[in-house]
């Protein structure tokens, strides 16, 4: 017997929970608040693990395309002092297939392939044990019931009320992030100086970030620790005062450094929430939530991952179960809140050391993690 399944959202999570279904010839529907796929800019690069993001993909039937458009050398890590001195430098081994980088779009149109995503049905509420099952309410205004409805919507989850009262808290860190474009013909300088992946540097409280993504493209981001309203002075729709203010928050980095803020595009405010790191809930019969829809963490290189493997091991056991989606789902909100928990404990304690007063500690967990 099929059950009537829909995902909310066509993120990491619900893209690849939908991909596995539908390589189990499960039917799923997609509901997704975007008009279009490229309704917005997809963001910037992702590094999949190989025990995660990977194995999401293997079971997807989608490595084989994955390895064809990743990019392992976008691994290489440099890092700076703010006076520019190289601390660290890097490189991946040529057949290091641990976290290669993949452009979030590249991503999303491969996970996408044949499934008939849903567009311009954003979720407004779902309302649990109805008579006919998960009652859903759109937007628009119309309704509609399924078995089991899975929450992958996100950080701001409309799903996530009718399993857990539980919203995200700021974190203390905030970041702008902006964009390099063409920069190995614009700024040679500055591709030079970013290398194949990844550049950071770290300062008291505040570090810089930037990422090669494919096609010459560079996203930058500025963390530091403040208030959530620290820019009641400053007008974060006008890119120009961002722009010349930005370095200030810098002062005395070299100017190279700076340089990578003073070139950027568009400037993008994104303070980091978060959940509470152990987040669970009383099960609920007929909703579950996956991703940051049930973790938001730190931004720190394991987010989407988890969402991925979420959404594979929820779809591969609901198509190959016995026929008893709620039992599935149990059995898997109990292995995902432990696995989930560790990671939040860890991103959280990363973050502390990542944007810190002393940045010795950042130096320190880079050499900690990454294998000489
Ligand atoms: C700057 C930055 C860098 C990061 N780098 C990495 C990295 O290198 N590696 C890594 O693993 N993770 C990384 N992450 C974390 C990662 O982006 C997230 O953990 C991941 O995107 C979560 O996937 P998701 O599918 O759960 O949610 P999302 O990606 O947020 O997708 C949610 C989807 O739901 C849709 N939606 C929202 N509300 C509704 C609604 N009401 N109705 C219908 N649809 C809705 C949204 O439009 C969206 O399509 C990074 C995050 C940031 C901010």
């Amino acid at each position: 017997m099929r059950h009537r399944i829909a995902v909310v959202g066509s993120g990491p999570a619900g893209l690849t929970f939908a991909r596995v279904l539908h390589r189990h010839d499960y039917p799923v529907a997609v509901l997704e608040r975007d008009p279009a796929p490229d309704a917005r800019p997809p963001g910037g690069t992702l590094d999949l693990h190989e025990g995660m993001g990977q194995l999401a993909l293997d079971k997807a039937g989608l490595l084989a395309e994955f390895r064809a458009l990743s990019r392992p050398e976008g691994q290489a890590m440099r890092i700076l002092d703010t006076d520019g001195t190289v601390l660290r430098d890097w490189q991946p081994r040529p057949d290091d297939r641990a976290n290669p980088e993949i452009d979030r779009g590249q991503l999303r149109d491969l996970l996408l392939g044949p499934l008939d995503v849903q567009w311009g049905r954003g979720v407004t509420r779902v309302v649990p044990g109805t008579r006919d099952g998960v009652l859903v309410h759109f937007a628009d205004g119309r309704q509609e019931t399924f078995d089991l409805v899975v929450g992958a919507d996100g950080a701001w989850s409309r799903v996530r009320p009718a399993v857990s009262p539980v919203v995200p808290h700021y974190s203390g860190v905030t970041s702008i992030e902006t964009s390099l474009d063409d920069v190995d013909t614009r700024h040679p300088d500055l591709a030079r100086l970013i290398g194949d992946g990844s550049l950071a540097v770290y300062g008291v409280n505040r570090s810089l970030v930037a990422q090669r993504n494919s096609g010459g493209h560079v996203k930058v981001y500025a963390k530091f620790r403040a208030p959530l309203d620290w820019h009641t002075h400053l007008d974060l729709a006008d890119a120009e005062a961002v722009r010349s203010s930005l370095p200030t928050l810098f002062d005395g980095w070299a100017a190279p450094v700076l340089d990578l803020l003073r070139n950027g595009t568009a400037f993008v405010h994104r303070p980091f929430h978060v959940l509470p790191v152990s987040h669970a809930w009383a099960h609920v019969p007929g909703v579950t939530l996956l991703g940051d829809a049930a973790h938001l963490m730190p931004p720190l290189g394991v987010g989407a991952n988890l969402a991925m493997l979420e959404g594979a091991e929820l779809a591969e056991s609901i198509a190959t179960g016995p026929g008893d989606p709620d039992g599935a789902v149990r059995a898997f909100e109990e292995q995902m809140w432990a696995r989930a928990g560790k990671w939040a404990k860890i991103t959280a304690a990363g973050l502390e050391r990542l944007v810190s007063p002393d940045p010795a500690e950042a130096l320190a967990l880079f050499d900690q993690v990454q294998p000489s």
